[in-house]
């Protein structure tokens, strides 16, 4: 029963994106047809600059609606169903998770927070209880196939002894707006370590890729320059009573 790490990959994005980006912004204002300025945007005919110059004015105007029609889609693993379940919240995407129905955890892989990880009393207690569930499972399995309750029936009743720690793998598609939104409430201190350990992962790779939509995404904090978050702030930006006061 091995612990698992969080792991992000992108699977795909959506291709030419700056050029999806700046031919429907463009779209709004001219006269013109979007199909003629994304072909001169991938041809280069339009400069990159000016391209990414046009998409960070619109978005910073706040009208984000342009960027949804570029998606990002990541393969995550390693993560706990405690993990999973905050990222499903968000409607905005597309999902598909490995089932625990049709896969049979009888070697499932778990995650240690890290305030039990370093505590070796607690460690052990977290590692003993991890085994005595996988126990149970596999002898409630065994006693249904026994009695011709097989397969993912088997496997679906079974799963209710399963713990939140249980690792998962995930596919995720999102698109810019919604990731916008996703970084803002999940790489902010008061998300949950874990998910906040996926979101600057999923972050960092968009920055790479997409630099005028997501150079400046991160906790909402960034994007106010206030933290609405009262007194549960961590303190690394002015309360918004202060700045409003
Ligand atoms: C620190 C933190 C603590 C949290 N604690 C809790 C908690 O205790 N309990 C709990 O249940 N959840 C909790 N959540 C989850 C949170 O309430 C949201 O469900 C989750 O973050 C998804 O955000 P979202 O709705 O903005 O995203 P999405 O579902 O992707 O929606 C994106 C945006 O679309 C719009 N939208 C989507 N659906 C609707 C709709 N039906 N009507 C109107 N507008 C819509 C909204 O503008 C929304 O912001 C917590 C989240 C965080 C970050």
């Amino acid at each position: 029963m091995p612990q698992a790490q969080p792991k992000v990959k992108l699977l795909s994005m959506t291709p030419h994106a700056l050029a999806v980006i700046y031919a429907a912004c463009r779209q709004c204002y001219s006269d013109g047809w979007a199909d003629e300025i994304f072909a001169k945007a991938v041809r280069g005919e339009i400069p990159k600059e000016k391209q990414e110059e046009l998409v960070r004015r619109v978005l910073a105007s706040g009208h984000e609606s342009v960027c949804e029609h570029v998606s990002f889609t990541f393969a995550i693993s390693g993560i706990s169903r405690a993990c999973s379940h905050q990222l499903v919240r968000h409607r905005i995407a597309s999902y598909s998770q490995q089932s625990q129905r049709y896969v049979k955890a009888d070697d499932f892989h778990y995650i240690i927070p890290p305030t039990i990880a370093k505590r070796p009393h607690l460690k052990e207690l977290f590692e003993k209880t991890m085994q005595q569930l996988q126990v149970a499972y596999n002898e409630i399995v065994t006693a249904l196939e026994k009695e011709g309750i097989k397969g993912e029936k088997a496997h679906q009743d079974a799963r209710f002894i399963l713990p939140n720690a249980c690792e998962t793998r995930i596919v995720v598609t999102m698109n810019c707006r919604s990731l916008l939104n996703f970084f803002a409430l999940r790489c902010c201190e008061r998300a949950q370590w874990e998910i906040r350990v996926v979101a600057n992962e999923m972050l960092k790779i968009c920055k790479e890729k997409l630099p005028a939509v997501f150079e400046k995404a991160g906790p909402k904090c960034e994007r106010l320059g206030y933290c609405p978050e009262g007194k549960h702030s961590c303190g690394r930006m002015p309360l918004k009573e202060e700045v409003f006061k």
